[in-house]
This record gives structure tokens, sequence and C-alpha cells, in this order.
């Protein structure tokens, strides 16, 4: 199957728009959470995915939206965007968000938002963070998003692997990894363009892509409703 994995949306609409259109033709796509919250365009987002072949499984920011998450976990924008959001949703997108499980098994592939281990909150920053969560997932890839940084970790004891370059195809090793697309919607790595990774997996090869996107379109959306400065800048600087 050709997927097409994406994480952290944030209800960027211009950005998964700009995702969406660059794919060359997926039998699926997979996302791994965070589909709702900083951005302007939540229903749009949610609409986009309803759209296409989907698994999809839930982000903290998803279940601060729903209410299922206490917004005090949350920094003030965070949870000021959460609010909102919250307000926002159509009572169909929210059953849609309320029924996201925590992780997902297809085939090969675990998918979870922040990690194996505790799929809602973890951070899976460094090779310490991915391989305490080895354990707690059954395949031999795990997919993971919440750091907006893609990434790629071995298991302890794997093959050392150069991390991946841009649009460049490279071999799934047979070895067990945790691969991070980044985030189409907030990236978080030094530039402002919109990630995805695009995964083969008959073929076992994967590919991390950026996209640019019209970031201004977002920014103007942000602050014509009102939610805080600092989540409108960021989107400038890709952190
Ligand atoms: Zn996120």
């Amino acid at each position: 199957m050709r997927i097409a994995v994406v994480a952290d949306v944030h209800g960027n609409g211009a950005a998964f728009q700009a995702v969406i259109a660059a794919f060359e033709p997926v039998d699926e796509v997979w996302c791994l959470g965070d589909l709702v919250g900083y951005g302007p365009a939540p229903d749009e987002c949610i609409d986009l995915l309803q759209q296409m072949a989907h698994r999809c499984v839930a982000g903290n920011h998803d279940w601060a939206a729903i209410g299922r998450l206490p917004l005090e976990d949350f920094n003030p924008a965070a949870a000021a965007a959460a609010r909102w959001t919250a307000g926002r949703l159509s009572e169909s997108h929210r059953r849609f968000l309320e029924g996201l499980p925590e992780t997902a098994e297809i085939g090969d592939f675990t998918l979870a938002h922040g990690s194996p281990r505790h799929p809602i909150w973890e951070y899976i920053l460094t090779p310490g963070a991915a391989a305490a969560s080895f354990p707690y997932f059954f395949t031999t890839y795990g997919l993971v998003g919440h750091t907006h940084v893609p990434a790629l970790f071995v298991e302890p004891g794997g093959p050392a692997l150069a991390p991946p370059e841009y649009d460049s195809t490279t071999a799934l090793v047979p070895s067990r990894l945790i691969l991070n697309p980044g985030s189409v919607g907030q990236p978080r790595d030094g530039f402002p363009e919109a990630r995805y990774m695009f995964l083969d997996t008959k073929r076992l090869t994967f590919e991390y892509r950026h996209v640019p996107y019209d970031i201004e379109r977002t920014q103007a959306e942000m602050a014509a409703v009102g939610l805080p400065p600092i989540l409108i800048s960021r989107l400038s600087h890709g952190w």
C-alpha cells in the first residue's frame, strides 16, 4: 500500500490542503493525532481527512477539544486555542474526535500520537525516550507525532542509521524503528513548510517530504477569529 503519513495538522487548513495536493495517489492516509487545536480550521481539517480513506489516532489536543483532558495541563495559548476549538466544532466532528482510538495496529505498523508507551502525552525527542517505548508495541515499526520534529529512532542494538534526507527514498530496514513525519500544521524544526511522510508498505520504503503552503492565509484566518498572537507568529519561523 502507498500511504501518506500526516501528524499534527492542528487545524491548519491551508497547510493540509497543500500537503494533500502534493500527495501522489495514495491508498490511505494515516493520521497520528492532533488534527485540531492551535489552528483556525478544525472543521475543515476533519472534513478533508474524512474525504480520504484513512486511519487516525487521538492526540492530546484532540482530547482537549472534546473536554477529555483538563486545560490546566496546557500552556495558556494552547488552552485558549483548545477553548476556541471546542466552541467551534460541529456535533458530528466532536463525535469523530471522541471515536478516535489511542493506538492503531496496521500490518507491521503501530500508530500513536505521543509514544507507544503513553500514547497521548509522552514526547519521543531522544534515543533514550524511544528506547523506553520499544517494549510497548509489537509490530516492527512505530509511527508517532506530537514533537512536531521529523525523526527516526532505531531500537537499541539495531544498526546505526543516518538521519533520513528530505525527498530521497530510504529503505525500511528490518530492525525495529520509530519514525516521526514532523508536523503538517505547526512545524517546530526551524523550517516553516508543512511536513509529511510517504510510505510504501509493499516496497518497504519511506520518504520525508516538505511542502510550501500559504502561511499568510492561515495567519490571517487565525487573527480574524482572535487566536493568540504567539501561535500566529510562530508559523512564520517553524518553531
Ligand atoms: Zn501537536
